[in-house]
């Protein structure tokens, strides 16, 4: 554990630990672009220089690694003049189309040249022009001039997805970025090229031009792309984006978590937002007979769920419940069987296409809560209920958000599993095949129009934030069953998801004394 001090602050810190860490832990900040602590140290963009008391010229401070002893000086005058030349020099080529560019507002040009540039251009010479609006692949768009070679990009290819697309190219003042012949910027993780670029460079195709950053509103929350629960913040706009006409989610970007996804989330993930927005959202509650559709009010519609499940003996119910859901709508799924007096819960519902797994973060289990649907006991045979629906066993179903008829199962049977239901009722985010064959449909909200909590595939429980309000008249599906529970007469005093969640750890041991408080921003470990 070496002891050093910084700017006279004396400090200890684990060895092998570079200056920039150094000092951020004592809240100095090093400016730097070519550093990230997720890549291997480049020692490429020379801005992060600082003053060692036995050193004859300012040193880089990524590379230097604290010693014991050490003496270091980060606001020297000849520090702030290296800083002011470096800035200059990342600038000399720069086009300087902040009013056009994306990454406006949160550019690490315009951040340090305020901080430790702001000199005069002494550039009168015409600027060297390079390739604007290069697709690099499906998701990131290149501006070569306003690349400033950090290689951030090219080591994150190199070394975490290992697929090695990036490379720079020429020599001098024509050094770019680009592609290997035949390559394509296709790897499962390309967005995050976008994030680490500390400039306008690589913009996300998707969200260019969209909003000005400076308009977005941020929420933490957790990815629900699969199982791993990669932790993220999803922007939204208060302003209409600009193109994608009622989009309302403008970007979902990684929060940093050391244990679970570090700086990094998948594209799948990324850009798996667009059924929050899709023209096929349930918006309000429907009751069909026959081929008549009518459309319903929640005063309307919860008692016509309550009454259609009072019409049935409790063998008669099923309830087909989703590891798609928090654990808090589960919790209420099972205080509805039991008021129910149904045994017949189940959640797993096989996929028609395996998922694919990888050894970075992509889980082959696509559903961000199935380790808390097991832990919260709701682990029935859904293929059972399913064949006693179509023998006419089972009469009434409630299916949480499944599409069952693009399952793992014959679909010609599942159809007619469903056709047989005396009483059909789904809830969910989106129209789908079952809810246009089901009796009552009720508009559940989506994962960021809500809060709630997810347990991942480690037994990690973490929380997700609202970020919207539910598209019309959607409500969380803890929500519309404690809704449900109450008309049916059960003593329900849970009306937030904070509730559901003290009512499932006051009763689950695995849960046990934990609370939103306690899981915070980075989760909590369910108990073995
Ligand atoms: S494109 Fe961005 S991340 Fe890549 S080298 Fe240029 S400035 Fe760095
Ligand atoms: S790895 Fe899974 S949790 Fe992480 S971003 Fe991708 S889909 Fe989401």
């Amino acid at each position: 554990m070496p002891r050093l001090t910084i700017d006279g602050k004396p400090i200890e810190v684990p060895a092998g630990t570079n200056i920039i860490e150094a000092a951020r832990l004592l809240g100095i900040e090093v400016p730097h672009y070519c550093y990230h602590p997720g890549l291997s140290i480049a020692g490429q963009c020379r801005l992060c220089m600082v003053d060692l008391d036995n050193a004859p010229r300012p040193t880089i401070a990524c590379n230097t690694q604290a010693a014991d002893g050490m003496v270091v000086m980060t606001d020297t005058e000849r520090v702030r003049e290296t800083r002011r030349s470096i800035m200059e020099f990342h600038l000399i080529n720069h086009p300087l189309d902040c009013p056009v560019c994306d990454q406006a507002g949160e550019c690490w040009l315009q951040i340090y040249y305020m901080k430790h540039g702001l000199y005069d251009p002494r550039m009168v010479d015409d600027k060297v022009h390079k390739p604007k609006a290069v697709p690099l692949g499906p998701h990131v768009m290149l501006d070569a001039e306003r690349c400033i070679l950090c290689s951030r990009c090219v080591r994150f290819c190199d070394e975490i997805t290992g697929t090695g697309e990036l490379g720079i190219f020429h020599r001098g003042d024509h050094s770019e970025i680009g592609l290997f012949p035949g390559a394509d910027l296709t790897n499962k993780y390309s967005g995050n090229v976008v994030d680490i670029c500390p400039v306008g460079a690589l913009t996300d195709r998707d969200f260019r031009f969209q909003v000005r950053v400076w308009y977005l509103d941020t929420a933490r929350s957790i990815c629900q792309g699969c199982a791993r629960g990669c932790n993220i913040e999803v922007h939204t706009s208060r302003r209409r984006p600009h193109h994608a006409q009622g989009r309302r989610v403008a970007r979902l970007k990684p929060r940093y978590h050391a244990e679970v996804n570090r700086w990094w989330i998948c594209d799948e993930g990324r850009y798996g937002f667009a059924f929050v927005d899709d023209a096929s959202r349930l918006t309000f509650p429907v009751r069909r007979e026959g081929q008549a559709v009518h459309e319903l009010l929640w005063d309307e519609a919860i008692p016509a769920v309550a009454d259609a499940l009072r019409r049935h003996q409790p063998d008669e119910i099923a309830l087909l419940a989703s590891p798609k859901m928090a654990n808090e709508d589960l919790w209420a799924v099972r205080a509805l069987a039991e008021r129910l007096g149904t045994a017949r819960v189940a959640f797993r519902v096989p996929p028609a296409a395996g998922g694919d797994q990888d050894d970075l973060l992509i889980r082959a289990d696509k559903n961000p809560n199935t380790r808390g649907a097991e832990l919260l006991g709701l682990d029935g045979d859904a293929a059972a209920i399913m064949a006693d629906l179509r023998a006419g066993a089972i009469k009434c179903l409630w299916i949480f958000g499944h599409d069952v008829l693009h399952a793992a199962w014959p679909p010609a049977e599942a159809f007619e599993a469903l056709t047989r239901a005396q009483t059909l009722i789904f809830s969910g985010t989106n129209a789908s095949s079952v809810s246009a064959l089901a009796h009552l449909v009720l508009p559940a909200a989506a994962w960021v129009e809500r809060e709630g909590t997810v347990t991942n595939f480690e037994g990690r429980v973490q929380r997700f934030r609202r970020a919207l309000d539910p598209l019309g008249a959607a409500l969380p599906e803890h929500e519309l069953i404690g809704r449900v529970l109450a008309t049916l007469g059960a003593p329900v005093s849970a009306t937030r998801a904070e509730h559901w969640f003290r009512a499932l750890a006051a009763a689950v041991p695995a849960f046990a004394g934990m609370t939103y408080a306690s899981i915070g921003d980075t989760g909590q470990m369910v108990s073995p």
